[in-house]
């Protein structure tokens, strides 16, 4: 691969560059929480945050419950708030690709780019992480771009098992990303937002995807499950 050029002010995916997508297939996600593992393994991500987490609900009156799942990550959007909200330059879009990414040692660690993402796809490092420099700044999914600029998928795609995570570059008409936005009725995150998503999900409930954005807590999980295994227990 060429090259990539960075650029802290490009917004746009640009014509002729290659614009990596990710689609989500709802219908195919099992929840085996694959790809939080393997981002997690592929980063060393700190206990705690995550840069790509799978919240689910429970939908339905027993017996007829089942579970929707919501992989989140962040999506890398065309017109980014982060990028405009921080102060030093640290977050910048890349214009070959189009990956959001991070400059560690510009961030001041102000949060700015945190409270005007809409995803709440970004986290603070906790300081306490002793066997690096990169602490106390903010940090979040990077689409792998690291593997991806060597011609592999990033670590949560290849783990996925159900095949629900598929990655690659949208202006490539033979790609699976752009045979699958152009012939399958897609939807991105809170389109309304203006900032243009990059992660087109499969199967969303425009009406049910908003549960899940805060940040992932594995016990807020199970005390929801206890609280739906109550309420479908009732009576
Ligand atoms: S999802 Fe959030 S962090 Fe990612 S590019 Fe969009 S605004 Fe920035
Ligand atoms: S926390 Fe870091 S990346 Fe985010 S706006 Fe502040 S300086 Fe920029």
């Amino acid at each position: 691969m060429s090259e990539l050029r960075l650029s802290s002010i490009e917004t746009r995916g640009v014509p002729g560059k290659r614009r990596y997508a990710m689609v989500i297939d709802l219908r195919r996600c099992i929840g085996c929480d694959g790809c939080m593992t393997a981002c997690k393994a592929e980063f060393d991500v700190p206990v705690g945050v995550f840069r790509t987490w799978v919240p689910y609900k429970v939908v339905g009156i027993y017996p007829n419950v089942r579970k929707h799942f919501m992989p989140r990550l962040c999506n890398h959007c065309d017109d980014p708030p982060c990028v405009r909200a921080c102060p030093v330059g640290a977050t910048y879009k890349v214009e070959d690709g189009g990956f959001v990414l991070q400059h560690y040692d510009r961030c001041i660690g102000c949060k700015a780019c945190m409270a005007s993402c809409p995803y709440n796809a970004r986290f603070m490092l906790p300081k306490s992480r002793t066997y690096t420099d990169i602490t106390s700044v903010v940090d979040k999914c990077t689409f792998c771009h690291h593997r991806v600029t060597q011609g592999l998928a990033p670590a949560c795609v290849v783990t996925c098992i159900g095949r629900a995570r598929i990655f690659g570059d949208l202006n490539d008409p033979a790609s699976e990303v752009a045979r699958l936005v152009s012939t399958l009725p897609t939807q991105v995150l809170r389109p309304e937002e203006g900032t243009k998503p990059h992660v087109f999900y499969i199967g969303l409930d425009r009406n049910n995807s908003e549960f899940g954005r805060a940040v992932y807590n594995p016990l807020d999980v199970l005390e929801q499950d206890r609280q739906a295994f109550n309420k479908n227990h009732q009576g």
